[in-house]
Order: C-alpha cells, then sequence, then structure tokens
C-alpha cells in the first residue's frame, strides 16, 4: 500500500528529502555559527585576560621603580654624608676643632632627618669618637657588631656595607640597619668605620604612603634573602633565602614574575628590583585575583550574554527546524489524501492519471510494453438496490482489498478509477501476461463469494477489459486506458464475469490495435 502511494508522492517526497537536506545544512551552518560565536567569546575573553595582565604588570612595574628610586635617593645622599664624615674625620685640621665644631665639621644637617639614626664615627677598636646627635661622643663600643668586624678584616671596597637589622644600643627599641664604609689611614691602615643607621620604620611609612590593592604587599629584602622591612608587617630579620621566589629572583636580578608567596600562600605579581650597587632588593607583590576579579566579572557578563544569544539562536532554529518539519508532513499526509481514495484506501484517478503519464514516458524511453486492466462490478446498480449504498461500499471496500491483495509487484498500480470501476496498470507487461493478471483478479473477487442476490451469478464479480501496447510518440496514455474501456465493453456484452482483450471490437478509430 505504502508503496502504491509512493508512486503518487514520489516528488512530494522529493521534496521532504529536499526539506530534510536543508534543515541538516541549516543544522549545520547553526552548529558552525555557534562554534564562531564562541570562538569569538573565547578569543576576546583571551585578548582582555593578557591586556588585564599586561597593565597589571606596568602598574607593579611602575611602583617598584619609584619606591626603589625613592630608596635609593635617600640612601645615595646618606652615604654622601658618610664619605664626607669620614672625610672629615681623616683631616688633622678638623682633628683639632672643639667638639662643637669639629661636629659641626663632620656631619651635615641632613643626618638629623627623619627615618636616619645616628651617623658615628668609629676607631680601629669599634669605639664611637664622633656622633652626630652628641658633641662628646657617648659611650659605645661596637666591635662584635657585623658590619664593624666585617669592615675591620678589610680591605676597602667603593660599596655601602649594609647590616643585618639590628636594635640600636643609643636608641633601645628601635630596628635600624646600619650602613657603614672603612676608613683607611693614609698608609692603609684600618683607622675605623663610619656607620650610618637608617631605621626601618623609614620603610614601614614610605611604603604605607603608597596606595596599594588590598592583599598587595611591598618588601625590602637583603641581598641574603633576610627580611628588613615588609607591608604588611612581617617578622623583621624572617629569612627567605630558600623561598622558591626569592630564589627565582635573585637568579633573574629584577623583573616580573607571577608566584605563590610562602608568606601567606597568595599568589601575586611580583616586580622586583636591586637598589643601586646595594645588597638590598625591593619587592612589589599584587595579588593576581585583584586584577582577575574585574575580568572573571566581565568574562562572566559576556558568558551570560553569549549563553543567552546561543540560546536565542538554538530556540529559534530548533522552533524553525520543528515548524518546518511539522508542514512538511502536513503537507505530505495533504498530498497522500489527496492521492487517496476515501472509501477504498486505494490511490484516486488524480494519483493513477499522474501515473500513468509518467510509466507512458518511461516505457517509451525503455521501449517496453505496458498494459492495463479496467475492472468493473457487475450489476452493481442492482447491488445497491438490493442492499443499499452502504453495504454497496462495503462491497466495493472488499472488491478493492481482493485487488490489492492480488496485483503484489512493486511496479503495478492498483486505483480506483470511478464509481465501481477500478484500474490496474502493469508497466512492462504484455497482453498475455495481462490475462493472466485479469484472470487472476477476476477470480479473487468470485472466491470472495460476497452474495449478490440479483446477480445471475448469485455474488459480486467483476468484468474485465485489457489493453496492452508499446507506447510510442503518436499515441497518448489515455489511448491505453480507452482500449482498456472498450475491451471492457467486451467482456460486459459477452455476458459478464470474464475478461475480455477488445479484439470483437473496431479500435481503428483510436488509432489503436488491441493488442499493440
Ligand atoms: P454493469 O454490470 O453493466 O456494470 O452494471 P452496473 O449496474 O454495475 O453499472 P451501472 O453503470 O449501471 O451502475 C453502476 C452503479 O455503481 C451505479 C452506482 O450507484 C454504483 N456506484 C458507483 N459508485 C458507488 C459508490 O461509491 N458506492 C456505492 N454503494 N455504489 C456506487
Ligand atoms: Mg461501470
Ligand atoms: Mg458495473
Amino acid at each position: 500500500m505504502l508503496f502504491l502511494f509512493s508512486h503518487c508522492l514520489a516528488g512530494m517526497r522529493r521534496l521532504a528529502e529536499t526539506v530534510q537536506r536543508l534543515g541538516r545544512l541549516f543544522a549545520t551552518i547553526l552548529l558552525l555559527s555557534l562554534v564562531a560565536i564562541w570562538a569569538l567569546f573565547a578569543s576576546i575573553i583571551y585578548e582582555s585576560y593578557v591586556a588585564e595582565l599586561s597593565s597589571a604588570k606596568i602598574f607593579v612595574n611602575n611602583v617598584d621603580a619609584l619606591v626603589t628610586l625613592d630608596v635609593a635617593r635617600n640612601i645615595e645622599f646618606y652615604d654622601l654624608s658618610l664619605q664626607a664624615a669620614a672625610q672629615g674625620f681623616l683631616d688633622p685640621a678638623i682633628r683639632a676643632l672643639s667638639p662643637k665644631l669639629r661636629q659641626a665639621a663632620l656631619f651635615d644637617r641632613s643626618a638629623n632627618a627623619s627615618g636616619l639614626g645616628s651617623i658615628l664615627i668609629l676607631d680601629q677598636t669599634g669605639k664611637l669618637v664622633a656622633d652626630s646627635h652628641s658633641e662628646l661622643p657617648r659611650d659605645l663600643d661596637v666591635a662584635d657588631r657585623d658590619y664593624f668586624k666585617v669592615l675591620a678584616r678589610g680591605p676597602s671596597t667603593p660599596e655601602l656595607f649594609v647590616s643585618h637589622p639590628f636594635k640600636s644600643r643609643l636608641q633601645p627599641d628601635t630596628w635600624v640597619i646600619g650602613l657603614s664604609r672603612r676608613i683607611d689611614n693614609p698608609d692603609g691602615s684600618f683607622a675605623g668605620i663610619v656607620l650610618g643607621t637608617l631605621k626601618l620604620s623609614y620603610f614601614t611609612h614610605l611604603f604605607g604612603s603608597v596606595a596599594m590593592p588590598s592583599g598587595s604587599t611591598i618588601t625590602i629584602i637583603h641581598g641574603d634573602g633576610t627580611i628588613l622591612a615588609r607591608m604588611p608587617f612581617v617578622d623583621i630579620g624572617r629569612d627567605m633565602s630558600r623561598s622558591p621566589i626569592f630564589l627565582q629572583e635573585t637568579s633573574l636580578g629584577s623583573g616580573l614574575l607571577t608566584g605563590v608567596s610562602s608568606i601567606d600562600q597568595t599568589e601575586r605579581i611580583f616586580s622586583f628590583r636591586q637598589i643601586d650597587g646595594l645588597p638590598m632588593r625591593l619587592v612589589v607583590g599584587v595579588p593576581t585575583s585583584h586584577f582577575l576579579t574585574v575580568w572573571r566579572w566581565r568574562v562572566g557578563l559576556m558568558a551570560f550574554g553569549f549563553a543567552i544569544l546561543s540560546c536565542l539562536i538554538i530556540g529559534l532554529a530548533v522552533t524553525l527546524g520543528s515548524e518546518l518539519h511539522r508542514r512538511t508532513l502536513a503537507e505530505l499526509r495533504l498530498s497522500e489524501l489527496a492521492a487517496t481514495d476515501s472509501l477504498t484506501a486505494l490511490p484516486n484517478r488524480r494519483c493513477f492519471d499522474g501515473i500513468l503519464e509518467n510509466e507512458w514516458v518511461r516505457a517509451i524511453r525503455d521501449g517496453t510494453s505496458a498494459a492495463l486492466l479496467m475492472v468493473d462490478c457487475d450489476f452493481f446498480k442492482d447491488y445497491n438496490d438490493a442492499y443499499g449504498h452502504l453495504q454497496g461500499d462495503e462491497g466495493l471496500r472488499a472488491v478493492a482489498g481482493a485487488l490489492r491483495d492480488t496485483i503484489q509487484r512493486p511496479a503495478d498500480l492498483v486505483a480506483r478509477f470511478g464509481g465501481e470501476e477500478f484500474v490496474i496498470l502493469l508497466p512492462g507487461t504484455d497482453l498475455d501476461g495481462a490475462w493472466l493478471v485479469a484472470e487472476t483478479v477476476r477470480g479473487a473477487v468470485a472466491r470472495l463469494a460476497w452474495p449478490h442476490v440479483r446477480s445471475p451469478f448469485g455474488k459480486l464479480t467483476v468484468s474485465i477489459g485489457i489493453a496492452a501496447c508499446l507506447p510510442t510518440q503518436t499515441r497518448d496514455a489515455l489511448s491505453l486506458v480507452q482500449a482498456a474501456d472498450f475491451a471492457l465493453y467486451e467482456a460486459k456484452e459477452k455476458g459478464r464475469n470474464q475478461t475480455a482483450t477488445g479484439e470483437g471490437l473496431d479500435l481503428t478509430a483510436f488509432g489503436w490495435r488491441a493488442a499493440g
């Protein structure tokens, strides 16, 4: 049955397949569009991540550069004062001055700047001999301090010696670092040292004055890994020499790196810089989370927007697709209905006409024969009269069923021609073959044994007119129908319930010879 319709619906099915192909193409385009949209999203996100990170690095680097510059400049000035004091200390003319004048000559006023401790001159035994804060040197011995011992061992170097942090003996409870230089006698022997102390509070005040994002750190660290000062505060003198970040910084000298702090396990972008020729390094760190928070918000908002856009596109596509599918199915169903006879569910006349045309053309092209059976129920008017039209419909359905069950070859077609008439198209069949089919059909109907009291046969029977030919361009398909119809007349004339070929009739008027 389905096959019968496939004759009629081939065009429609082709259309449905085209629609399906278009649907697949549409889905592919949609998928590619979504991939493109998300690739665009990923590239925007990546670009903004890179931009965010690079602006973070610029920021960290700038803070590091400025704070380092400030510290370096102050230490440089302080060192100049130390060098002047050392020079003056060796000058006999200054040594000959009164304590008050000697103090004024040795120490300039910059030695009293806030953050700086005292500038002291200590002789070769480590005893205080000149003091920037007192005309008469206070009682102080530093022979045990590292800065004294190292410089006493010599030789003299152009670099300033930077000590570890220690608590000042002159100002107890004040953490300082010592900046010292060796003083040599003219003969090169050790004359003592000049020492300037730098309060570590100088660094903490300086670091505190820089506005930084929360979680940021500024650290000044000794060349050997000892923390001199840090914002936020950690123990002074803490040893960081084994910290991976310190080791990395040491190998790089100056620069930028991202790492996890061993103090608070926070990931930061670090900028680190050596302070001009001194064994001190300034490290500025800003949490990566600070920069990425803004970025993540942006990513979240954009992802939300892109997700909504994608959902809209997918939703629209699904709606369009299902609507298209629904319509195609509906049209297919409509076409099916338009090609179906509602009473018998066989293909109807319209469907038959279309297929006959196609088969006719195909037979001309292939040079094959075509046969047609015109099947007419005998005494059917009488049947209706005897049993009523509704029962007549049942009879027609039964005959249609018998025809359908008999015609099994895929290329053959059974259709309701109209009223109580049916047609059976047999492509590639000659008259003999058609005759055999006709007889089989007639037998099948007879076997129904459908009672018909007003028929001389006592049951429903059919008469069949057959025609077969080799279709040519000069004939049209309807001539086959006409020939079968005339053959049917012959069957009727001869008494019904039989098959006829129309040989007994003169068909030449129709340009036709029944035997083809
Ligand atoms: P013949 O043997 O010469 O073919 O006689 P007949 O009575 O079958 O032929 P006729 O052309 O005189 O009558 C055909 C009848 O078929 C008339 C009509 O009422 C009946 N008929 C046609 N279509 C239908 C239908 O759909 N349902 C029913 N119940 N009857 C139908
Ligand atoms: Mg009839
Ligand atoms: Mg009839």
